[in-house]
């Protein structure tokens, strides 16, 4: 047997040790659901067809992250059953790894590649995002140190072997998106698909003091710059989500990111505002407070307040990128909100600003082709 397919079992993971005790331990650990490929919901982003999530629940505790709000909050009566009492404010607590059954996932896998291409959505790219509603190469956290480095390994196994046979048994396409230098132990995986396999990752700001706020348990902005430069040098295919931007990011800071962007020669630019909810708005001005960072909240106040402020940051973002020549790799992702004929009445010429919208809304990102430099 493929030692990854024992690994990959883990059998004594299904009964948690019994030292392992408590609320804390409870929220780290296996889930009941394997890990499967399932079709996403983006509409306007075009970052893929379907999406393959290790586990419920994220570790990097970003304030801003929509999925507690959306997608965890459905399973709050499940996640009871694992100690988490508001999915909503202990996001970042609780990591839920899912466990790996190869016949479900090669099922799942079969069902996505002979899905019709008549049925997919065109900006897709037919491809599989890792992930979604986490992070595939976050950090897990458990006071036992033997119980977190089988979670750690588990974590590992989830990612490799499905990649492995997402690649030999599909011609799907894969998109890894991550905060997290760990991926580096996987470029050598992922340059085995070529064309097939795209890496970004999300770097709204390079001033680690406003990623502290906003994304409290993520690598700093400056480790993420490295792991992309060393994507890069490793010959992959790059491309990096400036997203989400805060209000606190000026122009200098977002001249200092796509600058910095500019240098990899990614293939796409994703850009979008920061747009959190109300109840979050307090959480992150506490916790910016302990760190002595200033914040601009008043962006939040009122939802005009906020479409001021986000079509002000597209239209920035757009203009440096023309300064930078990049500008035909940018795809802004503007809010549905922002279509508003309300909005778009305030705007000089609200014809043109309604088309831009529907430009951006219906943009496919790049996919490297054939005749893409060879890497
Ligand atoms: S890395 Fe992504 S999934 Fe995880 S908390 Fe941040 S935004 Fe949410």
């Amino acid at each position: 047997m493929n030692p990854l397919l024992e690994t990959a079992a883990l059998p004594e993971l299904a009964v948690p040790p019994k030292r392992v005790v408590g609320r804390i331990d409870r929220r780290v650990g296996l889930w009941h659901a394997p890990a499967v490929i399932a079709e996403n919901n983006f509409i306007y982003k075009s970052l893929s067809n379907w999406a393959f999530n290790v586990a419920v629940g994220c570790s990097h505790a970003c304030r801003f992250c929509y999925v507690p709000s959306v997608a965890t909050i459905k399973q709050a009566a499940k996640l009871a059953e694992y100690g988490v009492e508001d999915p909503d404010v202990e996001w970042g607590d609780y990591v839920l790894l899912r466990p790996w059954d190869e016949d479900k996932f090669l099922a799942s896998l079969r069902s996505a590649e002979h899905t019709p291409r008549a049925q997919l959505k065109p900006d897709g790219n037919r491809a599989v995002i890792y992930c979604s509603t986490t992070d595939p190469y976050q950090v897990i956290r458990h006071p036992d140190p033997v119980r977190q480095r089988e979670l750690s390994a588990h974590a590992r196994t989830l990612v490799r072997r499905s990649l492995e046979l997402i690649r030999d048994h599909s011609t799907l396409n894969v998109r890894i998106l991550t905060r997290s230098p760990l991926a580096r132990a996987d470029f050598d995986l992922f340059h085995s698909f070529g064309r097939r396999l795209v890496f970004g990752m999300s770097l709204p700001t390079v001033r680690n003091d406003l990623s502290r706020v906003y994304e409290p348990k993520a690598p700093a902005p400056s480790q993420r710059l490295a792991t992309l430069r060393a994507a890069k040098e490793a010959g992959l295919y790059v491309y990096v989500a400036v997203a989400p931007t805060y209000p606190e990011c000026d122009e200098a800071d977002l001249r200092a990111t796509l600058a910095a962007v500019a240098e990899l020669e990614p293939i796409t630019i994703f850009h979008e505002p920061i747009n959190i909810r109300a109840e979050n708005v307090a959480r992150i001005e506490a916790q910016a407070r302990a760190l002595g960072v200033q914040l601009k909240t008043e962006v939040f106040a009122t939802r005009e307040s906020w479409q001021d402020y986000a079509v002000q940051a597209l239209r920035t973002v757009s203009r440096l990128a023309k300064e930078l020549g990049i500008e035909q790799h940018l795809h802004l992702w503007p809010d549905k909100s922002l279509g508003s004929q309300a909005l778009a009445d305030r705007m000089t010429n609200p014809r043109q600003y309604l088309k831009r919208l529907e430009h951006w809304w219906h943009r496919v990102s790049e996919w490297p082709r054939a005749n893409s430099t060879e890497k």
